[in-house]
């Protein structure tokens, strides 16, 4: 079989879905994709969408193994089974013990299960996918790609936590950031798009989307990050606070009668830029609803910016120069407007922005949005897909090497 004919199959299980796309081994473009939902409920349902048409596919029983097995039927049935080469999945946290992407193996599911209790609405989910599709492709290679891997290079000072070190030692509590698969895959983009010498740049991601962190990376590696032992550390997202005094949480929760789970709950689905705003999670909505005059959503954008460009600027003293800034996720890809506040407030860095620039840069256009002499502000859009499926492609050795694979990506 060459190379176009082989196809990677990258699997995302959440608690209550399970996302698929088939890309080839190359990364190339989702030749079909789909998502599963309402998993564990009796109305859960697979959507596929291939040859630009959307239809939905009927599952047998609502868990994680009856929507794998109805995704597989569907690949059976549009001849592209035979053709998966590998699987690549998604796991939210690998803990310290997992520095890269590896195959799954019996000790790499026990190693995902130990570290579950770091992640117990995630992990689970994630490993119930990789059970389902080792049971229904017994003899296909199954790659794991976990979101905490690229941050294992921080150092002690970057990821510890300033409270009794046994809390670390005994329960695993410092800082594992997320997004890294994102991170990674922009970092490199980046550094081809502007010709950086591989092993000597500073850059920073922004990855704005529902979730939002922004990682400094140094010649390659992640060396600091916002989000921390969770993902509602750091920006302010859709509906979490990022960060927040817990001296505030704690009066909070006492003057309203919510114990901690209820705070924790607060702070993940109700804060952020819903909470700000008491309209909408949306940036979307929330920058129309500006335009027209509504406080709220003013101030969720100002504290959005504010708290973005704060946490940019802290970053980049993790590096040893500041070459670029790269925006992306849904909000960074397609928000002119708050890339421009961004770059406003950031303009002690040089920062100078290219307003036609940076007003073509959406709908998954790259390109710069700066201009002068300072650093470099880019729009890379991210693809995730892409990285999982090269991983899982070099792991199983359809592509012989690392440097390979991500020269495929930035070729894609
Ligand atoms: P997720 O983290 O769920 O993958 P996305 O990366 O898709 O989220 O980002 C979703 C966010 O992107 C939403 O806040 C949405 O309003 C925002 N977004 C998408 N398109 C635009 C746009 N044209 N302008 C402003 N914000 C946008």
């Amino acid at each position: 079989m060459n190379d176009s004919s082989r196809l990677v199959l990258v699997v995302n299980c959440g608690s209550s879905s399970l996302k698929f796309t088939i890309l080839t081994i190359s990364g190339e473009k989702p030749i079909v994709a789909g998502i599963a939902e309402r998993i564990g409920l009796p109305d859960a349902q697979l959507a596929v969408r291939a040859d630009g048409t959307k239809t939905v596919v009927a599952m047998n029983g609502n868990d994680h193994a009856a929507a794998l097995s109805a995704v597989l039927a569907f690949l059976e049935c549009k001849g592209l089974l035979d053709r998966v080469a590998v699987v690549g999945h998604r796991v939210v946290h690998g803990g310290e013990r997992f520095t890269e992407s590896v195959l799954a193996t019996p000790q790499v599911l026990a190693d995902i299960e130990r570290v579950s209790a770091l992640a117990p609405l995630h992990n689970p989910a994630n490993l119930a996918g990789i059970r389902a599709c080792l049971a229904g492709l017994p003899m296909v290679p199954q790659a794991v790609v976990f979101d905490t891997a690229f941050h294992q290079t921080l150092t002690p000072a970057a990821y510890a936590y300033a409270v009794p070190q046994e809390l670390y030692r005994e329960h695993g509590v410092r800082r594992y950031g997320f997004h890294g698969t994102s991170h990674r895959y922009v970092a490199a983009k980046t550094v081809s798009l502007l010709g950086l010498p591989a092993h000597d740049h500073g850059l920073v991601v922004a990855h704005l989307g529902n979730g939002a962190s922004a990682t400094a990376i140094l010649d390659g590696r992640s060396v600091d990050t916002t989000m921390g032992m969770t993902p509602l550390e750091g920006l302010v997202m859709g509906t979490r606070s990022g960060d927040i005094d817990v001296g505030a949480v704690a009066h909070a929760g006492r003057v309203t009668g919510r114990d901690l789970a209820a705070m924790e709950a607060l702070l993940n689905k109700e804060s952020g830029l819903l909470g700000l705003s008491g309209l909408s999670s949306d940036c979307r909505t929330l920058e129309a609803a500006a335009q027209e005059g509504h406080a709220g959503a003013k101030l969720a954008l100002e504290v959005f910016v504010h708290r973005l460009a704060r946490h940019v600027g802290g970053l980049a003293t993790s590096l040893r120069r500041f070459d670029a800034l790269a925006f992306t996720g849904g909000i960074g890809e397609n928000s002119a407007r708050v890339r421009a506040m961004t770059l406003n407030h950031l303009a002690v860095f040089g920062f100078e922005l290219d307003e036609e620039a940076n007003a073509a840069c959406s709908g998954g256009r790259a390109g710069r949005i700066s201009r002068g002499a300072g650093p470099i502000a880019m729009v890379v859009p991210t693809d995730e897909e892409s990285l999982i499926a090269a991983d899982a492609a070099r792991l199983a050795g359809l592509t012989s090497t690392p440097r390979e694979a991500m020269s495929a990506l930035s070729a894609a």
